[in-house]
């Protein structure tokens, strides 16, 4: 496998061509922002942390059915994926209300929601990555109803999987955010990440939080909570 060119750099990631048309590097970066990319620091040891949660989580989910982009682990920082033509929204499914549900309609923070609620935002950070519905989706013509339809079944489905891995080693998945994309054979595949930078993790017993919200709310430790929760989860660092 041969890196080429960078494609594209954006916050937290590198993307590179490689020599086979169907698949892509992504290079995770120690950097990590917040507030739509307004606030940026370097993170030591954030880009491995991250590359290998991701890489343990997409193999849990690909063994329950799930289609992702996870192809192989390449090095420290690095993976080797499956190339998407991504769809430019992102699918939230919350369980309990925290940060932006807790902003806009005024609820407790922690509030269990039930049923778990399932939200779309454009991924447009010069726009703030407004709040959306479904028929946007189609009427803009980032996804066709077939696609969303697919992908809120996935969101769901990674829902219940996840809940019960983090719940085993005592944690509660408040929220987390996937995006998909499209697969030169056109299925709809599970692209991006998953790690503590696209989610928000509590500790069960003491609700002690243990994913980005660190940083964004300057709680110290931020790269100490995801490297217990890779621990907790036995992932290998
Ligand atoms: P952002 O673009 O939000 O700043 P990143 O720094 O994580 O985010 O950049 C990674 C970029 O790569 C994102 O735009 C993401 O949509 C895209 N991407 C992630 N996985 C894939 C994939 N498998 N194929 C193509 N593009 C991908
Ligand atoms: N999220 C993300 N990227 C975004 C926006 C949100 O990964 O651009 C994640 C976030 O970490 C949280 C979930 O999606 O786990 C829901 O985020 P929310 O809408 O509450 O927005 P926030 O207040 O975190 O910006």
């Amino acid at each position: 496998m041969e890196k080429r060119e960078e494609l594209y750099r954006g916050k937290a990631k590198s993307v590179y061509k490689t020599d086979d048309a169907d698949r892509l590097i992504l290079l995770f970066r120690n950097d990590t922002s917040a507030f739509d990319g307004k606030r940026i620091e370097q993170l030591d040891r954030k880009g491995m942390v991250n590359n290998k949660f991701n890489a343990f989580i997409m193999q849990k989910l690909e063994a329950a059915g799930i289609p992702t982009q996870f192809d192989k682990l390449l090095a420290d920082n690095e993976v080797l994926v499956k190339k998407l033509d991504m769809i430019p929204v992102e699918c939230v499914v919350r369980n309990y209300a925290a940060g932006s549900l807790v902003k806009r309609l005024g609820v407790e923070e922690g509030m269990k929601l039930n049923p778990y609620t399932f939200e779309l935002f454009l991924k447009d950070d010069a726009k703030g990555d407004p709040f959306i519905n479904e028929s946007h989706v189609v009427a803009f013509g980032w996804g066709t109803a077939e696609q969303l339809a697919r992908m809120k079944e996935l969101s769901l489905k990674v829902n219940d999987v996840l809940t019960k891995l983090f719940d085993d080693a005592g944690l509660l998945l408040v929220d987390f955010k996937l995006e998909f994309g499209v697969f030169s054979d056109g299925s709809i595949v599970l692209g991006d990440e998953f790690s503590p930078d696209g989610c928000r993790l509590w500790d069960k017993d003491t609700k002690k939080k243990m994913d980005k919200d660190r940083f964004r709310q300057g709680l110290g430790d931020v790269i100490e909570a995801y490297e217990e929760v890779a621990q907790r989860l036995g992932v290998p660092l």
